[in-house]
């Protein structure tokens, strides 16, 4: 028999009910009580969903208040120790560890610790009742694979120590209490772990000064972690766990350190299976092919294998299949979990079949990851999204009757030599019809008008060298900005990165604006004047490169996506980027083209209002792509030029109109980075072509910035050169200062600002810190070429605290330009 499975499903709910609820708490709008019976809720109701879906496995641990991996940190009691004061006060109020653990994932500021206002002091539920100065900042967060989720990246220290908790209100560990909790409504999860090797090798040495050398150094902690690992084992085979997902992302990476990581992965699954030894355990692999990473795993004590389909070829998939051990459980991840696209059901029951001739029917359908990337349910867009193309859409609800429809057709249908399905006799018409419909959809979207565009499709194939090259190098090019940029002082320019706070109004104006509760007219004079404020802050603050504001934004993309063609947007379709902060991506559809100019009208009524230079704004082809939901009916480098170049004809615009600075934001080219290190040129080449066709179009005069964040790119540094952007911005404030050094090495010779403080944090930096911070660039990056801004877009902050922040920040500019 084929069964139906899931690996994960989104947290936050149809509503986002998570993200609001875990806000309010932050805010102490809700009490401790109606805070866990909520959270209750929400998880009883997404187990219920997908028994409804008939999914007959179905994952618990997989929920999370922040991050999964936050979660294990947690749970494997690995608190760095500069959060002991947060424990201790914990401690002395008897709270439930919450406290601490978001101070992980946010920071955490008392108001005794906060010099002047700030966002988190007194912040309700987490004041301590014994008011002590408080202050630290948030734990790192890393980008998760190649996806747009963020995870809180574990720190180990030299004899690091792991002891299994209880934290977050529960008597038992999270794992065990989720599993308990579904049972209780009489469904038997199968808890999700993630695995001790991922755990350790997406961790970092807690020592910034002494970073690991290689990311398997953090291997030497697997002896003290598997402690943990076996009394939560232990502790499931009590209580009755038949079997338990492992995720092992990593096993999709190079393990370049062969002969270690295989030991290792011997020693922690054989451990596991020494204390539980009658619980299935199913390793998940996900987001790439497995390759040679196969021989170490079958080699292990364990009963299944997850494999990601949809980032495997045909080839591999075959490879691997021919290799699992025969008393093994297969689980095919057949359906796209980070995609929107209504699965074509035909097509994947052959793919099935024909595995299942191979492996007989030890199989598993699953989505090919967890759903955590994909949106909760259609229900909500009916009507709202335009109809031809909601037809060929599925999100995770409906992926899930997808693998449900697949399991039933595989058990209980048969099939002609022309694999024409043929339904049992006793299938009910409302099966059939599925069925027919998925046929439909599929061969609609293969045929329709709405996708196609030969006039870009032409562009594309039109492209040449010289459309990928600014006319002269950069030496010749600073010296005629800085003749057109008389405003800017000689040495440390200030900027922001783009985003000025988005307050309730904005927020609020923007949405009324939508639903059609304001008028065009007095949405656009709402939007002016919110411009006219931040530019009166940002003088007054003194800063040299000015900016809009971003108002007229919900993100990076929605607003661009909006002006062209080839893009729909849903009404819902929300996903967790980091903590409670969720976005919603587009769909691109069909071929990419600009009707019309997207920010000309905003940008140049900004400079309308200062004599200093108003930087527009633009987001990048690879990180719209990398963004969005793409069409997969072509590659996604095709995709990413008809972008780039609709991105290029803005720019061209806005030059005409005398905009001297042009930020094209870029933060997601290394996100978009294959597992594999043997498949990055090939994605380098068409990214940074991507960018270079948007970004190159321009007199030498013009400046152009481009910024990234969460960006370690030491090792793709050619490619960074290669974008010869003007002015690089790049996150910093977190990351070690390895990065710098890459710059010196590299000999980078265009200007760049890394970022002075963490905008993430709603902590105000001081002065001090970013005095600190600047001393330390100098020390890798000339001082000719250094700009001065935080790391990352100020929307999430508070204007006030936003406002002192940049003052200090200019403070710290001018003491350096004294100095040199
Ligand atoms: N310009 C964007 C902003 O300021 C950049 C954000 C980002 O890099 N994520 O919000
Ligand atoms: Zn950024």
């Amino acid at each position: 028999m084929v069964s139906s499975s899931n690996l994960g499903f989104p947290r936050m709910g149809e509503n986002r009910e998570l993200k609001k609820l875990v806000e309010n708490y932050w805010q102490g709008k809700v009490e401790e009580v109606q805070f866990q019976k909520e959270l209750k809720e929400i998880r009883i109701n997404h187990w219920k969903l997908q028994k409804e879906a008939g999914i007959e496995i179905i994952p618990s641990n997989d929920f999370s208040l922040y991050d999964q991996v936050l979660d294990h940190i947690h749970l494997f009691g690995a608190i760095p120790k500069r959060y002991t004061p947060v424990v201790e006060s914990e401690v002395e109020d008897n709270s439930n560890g919450l406290r601490t653990y978001f101070a992980m994932g946010r920071g955490y500021q008392t108001s005794k610790a906060a010099t002047q206002v700030s966002e988190t002091n007194t912040a309700g539920a987490f004041a301590s009742k014994v008011e002590k100065s408080i202050d630290v900042g948030s734990m790192e967060m890393k980008k998760w694979f190649d996806t747009n989720y963020h995870y809180i990246v574990p720190e180990f220290e030299d004899a690091q120590q792991f002891k299994l908790t209880n934290y977050g209100g529960y008597t038992q560990p999270k794992p065990v209490h989720e599993f308990l909790e579904a049972k209780s409504i009489d469904i038997e999860t199968r808890p999700v772990i993630l695995g001790p090797i991922s755990f350790l090798l997406l961790g970092k040495s807690s020592d910034s000064s002494k970073p690991y050398a290689s990311k398997f150094d953090s291997l030497v902690h697997l002896n003290s972690l598997l402690g943990v690992y076996e009394e939560l084992f232990k502790q499931f085979q009590q209580i009755g766990v038949k079997s338990v997902q492992i995720d092992e992302p990593v096993l999709c990476f190079d393990l370049l350190e062969t002969e270690l990581v295989k030991n290792a992965y011997s020693t922690a699954f054989n451990a596991i299976h020494k204390v539980a030894p009658t619980i299935n355990i199913l390793i998940a692999t996900y987001f790439g092919e497995i390759r040679e990473n196969i021989e170490l795993i079958t080699s292990l004590p364990i009963n299944g294998i997850h494999i990601d389909t949809i980032r495997s070829s045909p080839a591999e998939l075959e490879s691997v299949l021919t290799k699992i051990p025969t008393t093994w459980t297969i689980s095919i991840g057949i359906i796209d979990g980070r995609n929107v696209w209504k699965n074509d059901l035909t097509k994947s029951l052959v793919t099935l079949k024909n595995i299942i001739s191979k492996t007989g029917d030890r199989i598993l359908l699953a989505p090919s990851c967890s759903l955590l990337h994909c949106p909760h349910s259609l229900a909500r867009e009916i009507g709202k999204v335009e109809a031809q193309v909601l037809d060929w859409l599925a999100f995770s609800l409906e992926k899930l009757k997808e693998i449900s429809f697949l399991t039933y057709a595989l058990n209980k249908c048969t099939f002609t030599n022309e694999n024409t399905i043929v339904f049992p006799d006793d299938a009910c018409s409302t099966i059939k019809q599925y069925y027919e419909s998925n046929k439909e959809s599929n061969e609609k979207r293969r045929q329709s008008k709405l996708i196609h565009n030969d006039s870009v499709k032409k562009r594309v194939t039109e492209i040449t060298p010289s459309m990928l090259k600014r006319e002269n190098p950069f030496p010749v090019r600073r010296d005629a900005q800085r003749k057109r940029l008389t405003t800017l002082p000689a040495l440390f320019p200030t900027t922001t990165i783009g985003s000025f706070p988005q307050t309730k109004e904005v927020r609020l104006a923007r949405s009324s604006f939508k639903s059609k509760k304001i008028t065009a007219d007095a949405y656009d004079q709402f939007i002016r004047d919110e411009i006219r404020k931040c530019i009166k802050v940002q003088e007054e603050c003194e800063l040299d490169v000015l900016v809009h504001g971003e108002f007229e934004r919900t993100d990076m993309v929605e607003y661009f996506g909006e002006y062209l063609d080839g893009f729909v947007f849903t009404q819902n379709g929300w996903v967790q980027s980091y903590g409670s902060r969720c976005v919603k991506p587009p769909i691109i559809y069909g071929d990419v083209n600009r009707p019309v100019p997207m920010t000309v009208e905003y940008t140049t009524f900004a400079q309308t209002l200062t004599h200093k230079p108003m930087k527009g704004m633009l987001t990048g082809p690879v990180t719209i792509l990398q963004w969005s939901f793409v069409r997969d009916d072509q590659p996604r480098s095709e995709t990413c030029f008809q972008i780039g170049l609709a991105i290029r004809d803005e720019v061209t615009d806005l030059e005409n109109k005398g905009i001297a600075c042009i930020q094209i934001d870029e933060p997601a080219i290394r996100e978009g980075l294959p597992l594999r290190l043997s498949d990055w040129n090939q994605y380098l080449k068409w990214a940074i072509d991507s960018f270079l066709l948007s970004s190159t179009g321009v007199k030498d005069s013009t400046q152009i910035h481009s910024h990234m964040c969460y960006s370690d790119f030491n090792d793709i540094f050619e490619s960074i050169q290669r974008m010869d952007t003007d002015v690089l911005t790049i996150e910093n404030s977190k990351s070690d200062l390895k990065l710098l050094k890459a710059f010196e090495k590299y000999g980078y010779t265009n200007e760049i600002g890394p970022g002075l403080y963490d905008i993430h944090s709603p902590r105000i930096p001081s002065v001090e810190d970013m005095k600190d911070r600047v001393e330390q660039m100098l020390k890798y990056l000339s001082t000719n070429l250094l700009w001065i801004n935080p790391d990352c877009g100020l929307k999430t902050r508070e204007p006030e605290t936003t406002r002192l922040a940049l003052i200090n920040m200019v403070k710290v500019a001018k003491q350096f330009r004294e100095i040199y």
